[in-house]
């Protein structure tokens, strides 16, 4: 059987590496390695002659594809064994309904650190189920524009979990130490922490055993839409109450996220991002370059009198980088020049307005330092 490949390099002008700067926020930019080993494997995974996307589920080749998936999710973060790993559809929304579904008994208590967008809408459903829970932190009143210090948080009833966001993706804010390590609230009473880690999952190192349950829709940083991964804590999967089967963790680490048919290219996919985190060096290394791709960015906006960043400084994201031009009409031309330079997706969403670069792991340095090129001789022009 022969194998076909599209050509890596498309007719993009502007960028000068073959491609376009992606920005996008999510889905966002795959390792060109990656992308390469699915062309391939599409059409022929193994020398089975059937493509991934073919392959029963329940079958040989695809148990290896799963095991593998597992064990460098696994290796990547050591996580360790009392925490299972679960591979979920239905995206990190569906987490808000999956998470107090499971975890919070009726009229329980859970507490919640509204730092964004994501995390306004899983405090909004968590009252489907329990109307006793409080947001310990609101930081709608500041724009969002921070990630609070422990001494800013108002704890009320002992919750049985408290839930936060660690990367704000659409505000640009990370909950964060200033060379940017994770930081995390002190929970009372050692409360598991529940975490939407959509937006700055495998960025950076992080100790898994810090947290009840971590979750991220794959998208961004370790694959493409279609799965979500769940990394919970044995005790926890016990449901709080009578649930349907497919909204139980318990059936779903039961059966090794495969109660039903799974998402099984994109759990392939993150399988090979796994793999090229740990061919990269593994999450310090990758934090790095992370930190390094940012600043080049950071500093321009610090330098200027032109662009105003949205997040306070000692809460701006690695991951999402907000900022707006003295108005909507110089927002507008910067994005349009931007293009023309081959940099798309810089526009920001739809709630805030400005602009958003979005450098997440996949994203190359060369991006970063072009954008940061844009930006001054944009300034020097407009200013
Ligand atoms: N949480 C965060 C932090 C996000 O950035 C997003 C998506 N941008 C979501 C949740 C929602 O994810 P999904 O679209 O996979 O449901």
């Amino acid at each position: 059987m022969t194998t076909t490949t599209a050509p890596m390099t498309s007719a993009v002008k502007g960028s000068g590496y073959g491609r376009t700067f992606n920005f996008s926020a999510g889905p966002g930019v795959l390792p060109e390695e990656v992308i390469r080993q699915a062309q391939h494997d599409l059409w022929d995974i193994d020398g089975t002659g059937i493509g991934i996307m073919e392959h029963s589920h329940r079958g040989k080749t695809f148990d290896k594809v799963l095991a593998e998936t597992e064990e460098a999710c696994r290796k990547v973060a050591n996580i360790p064994a009392n925490y299972k790993v679960l591979f979920l559809t239905g995206g990190a929304t569906s987490q808000n309904f999956m998470v107090p579904a499971n975890l919070l008994p009726d009229e329980g208590v859970a507490a919640f650190l509204t730092t964004g967008y994501w995390a306004e809408k899983t405090w909004e459903e968590s009252k489907v189920y329990s109307g006793k829970c409080y947001e310990a932190w609101d930081g709608r009143a500041t724009k969002h524009s921070y990630c609070p210090a422990d001494s800013e948080l108002k704890w009320g009833a002992k919750p049985v979990y408290v839930h936060m966001c660690s990367n704000n993706t659409i505000y640009g804010t990370q909950w964060r130490n200033p060379d940017g390590s994770l930081r995390l609230p002190k929970a009372p009473d050692g409360a598991p922490i529940v975490c939407d880690m959509s937006s700055d999952i495998y960025s950076r190192p992080m100790d898994v055993t810090k947290f009840g349950m971590i979750y991220a829709g794959a998208q961004k940083n370790i694959g493409i839409a279609g799965t979500t991964l769940a990394i919970i804590r044995e005790d926890l999967l016990k449901p709080a109450r009578k649930l349907p089967t497919m909204l139980k963790y318990e059936v779903h680490a039961k059966d090794q996220s495969r109660h039903n048919t799974p998402p099984a290219f994109a759990i392939y996919m993150s399988g090979l991002v796994f793999k090229w985190i740990l061919k990269q060096g593994g999450l310090a290394t990758l934090h790095q370059k992370n930190v390094e791709k940012a600043k080049l960015i950071y500093d321009v906006l610090d330098s200027s009198k032109f662009y105003k960043g949205h997040a306070r400084a000692d809460s701006r994201s690695l991951m999402n980088i907000t900022f707006k031009t003295p108005s909507e009409a110089l927002d507008e031309a910067f994005l349009k020049e931007a293009q023309k330079h081959g940099m798309e997706q810089l526009k920001g969403h739809r709630s805030t307005g400005g602009i958003r670069a979005s450098t997440y792991n996949a994203f190359p340095r060369e991006g970063c330092v072009a954008l940061a090129q844009l930006m001054k001789d944009f300034e020097k022009k407009n200013g």
